[in-house]
């Protein structure tokens, strides 16, 4: 559905790129949050996807097509793009104003009224308010009709950008909910940013992290959340949501209990063994010749390892290991356990 390859833009008479070598596939029906710190680049990725930025270097496709040489109509047709200033015609009413589009492509009154009555069915608000001026609606409602408007011409792929960030927590939740069983029922690939996790994991089927122009990391809320990439993941996710998605607790109490003996360095894993059995015990610390905790092995993690992968053990300073032991042996088994470099 849309593809991006090595786009990069920089914005004339800045030295770095606002949007660096971004690579991304996009399939049909996929609903794809962009999330980062402000300033990372997401308003401009939207905006060179509709065409409102030009990129430096690099290629957009839009149904195989590059989107610089799409025809403009068929473009406004087949993208709908929805802002956090949503910028409804105050002198029009909610259905002339959903009929925007519908009245550019020369549609009859009466099929743009049926159209929006047919939208305006889809979300929770009568169909008289069709009648009202955008003045009349509460932010919610207002954002409700900038939703429709954008699917009016009922195209493949939308846009949004922040598009219930001015909203109070309540009314956006309620937005949320409403707009996820939308999606569903009107089957979009829809693109959305947003710099609020929480609106990434409700909404998401594929979430993609920037930071200063570039994706630090593609994965499902799921993948995400179990296992971050890197510390930037992990401080935008955030340590309330870190602890709450903790990968096999039991795996990791399992750990803390079973008192595993020091070794002074890395072994090979038959040594391994041969030190656990000449000790009598299942687990053991390695640490590596400065005395750096280099992680943590046991007879299952062997048995597995000579089906699949190899360990692979962060750093980890004594001397705070030996004051706070079994914190920080803890936290560093949850650390690496998220991120895949443990089981
Ligand atoms: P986000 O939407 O993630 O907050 P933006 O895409 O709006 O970030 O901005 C990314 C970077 O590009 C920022 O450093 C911003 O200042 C810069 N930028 C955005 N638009 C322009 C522009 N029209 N001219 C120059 N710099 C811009
Ligand atoms: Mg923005």
């Amino acid at each position: 559905m849309l593809e991006f390859k090595e786009v990069t833009k920089t914005f004339e008479g800045s030295k770095k790129p606002a949007v660096n070598k971004l690579n991304l596939s996009i399939e049909k029906g996929e609903f794809v949050v962009f999330i980062g710190p402000s300033g990372c680049g997401k308003t401009t990725t939207m905006k060179m996807i509709n065409r409102l930025v030009e990129p430096t270097d690099g290629q957009i496709l839009v149904e195989g097509t590059n989107v610089l040489e799409q025809d403009s109509v068929q473009l406004r047709r087949s993208i709908g793009y929805v802002i956090q200033q949503i910028g409804l015609m105050p002198h029009m009413t909610v259905g002339e104003n959903i009929s925007l589009v519908g009245s550019l492509l020369k549609w009859s009154k009466e099929k743009q009224r049926e159209r929006a009555k047919e939208l305006i069915s889809l979300v929770d608000l009568p169909e008289e308010y069709l009648n009202r001026y955008p003045h009349e609606l509460s932010g919610g409602q207002q954002q409700r009709i900038g939703v429709l408007r954008a699917l009016a011409a009922d195209p493949p792929l939308i846009l949004m950008d922040e598009p219930f960030g001015a909203l109070d927590p309540i009314t956006r939740d309620g937005l949320q909910e409403e707009f996820k069983k939308l999606q569903k029922e009107v089957d979009k690939t829809i693109v959305f940013v947003t710099h609020d996790m929480d609106e990434a994991i409700k909404l998401a089927d594929k979430i993609v992290i920037m930071n200063a122009g570039e994706i630090v990391q593609v994965g499902s809320p799921d993948e995400i959340l179990k296992h971050p990439a890197n510390e930037f993941v992990e401080d935008f996710i955030g340590k309330d949501r870190l602890l709450q998605s903790r990968p096999d607790v039991t795996r990791v109490e399992q750990i803390m209990n079973a008192n595993p003996i020091t070794v002074k360095e890395e072994r090979t894993l038959k040594e391994a063994i041969q030190v656990m059995r000449d000790n009598r015990v299942d687990s053991l610390l390695v640490i590596d010749e400065i005395g750096t905790l280099k992680g943590y092995i046991d007879i299952e993690m062997i048995d597995a390892q000579y089906k699949k992968r190899s360990y692979v053990y962060e750093a980890m300073d004594t001397e705070e290991y030996s004051v706070h032991k079994s914190d920080l042996l803890r936290d560093t088994m949850y650390r690496m356990l998220r991120r895949g470099s443990a089981y």
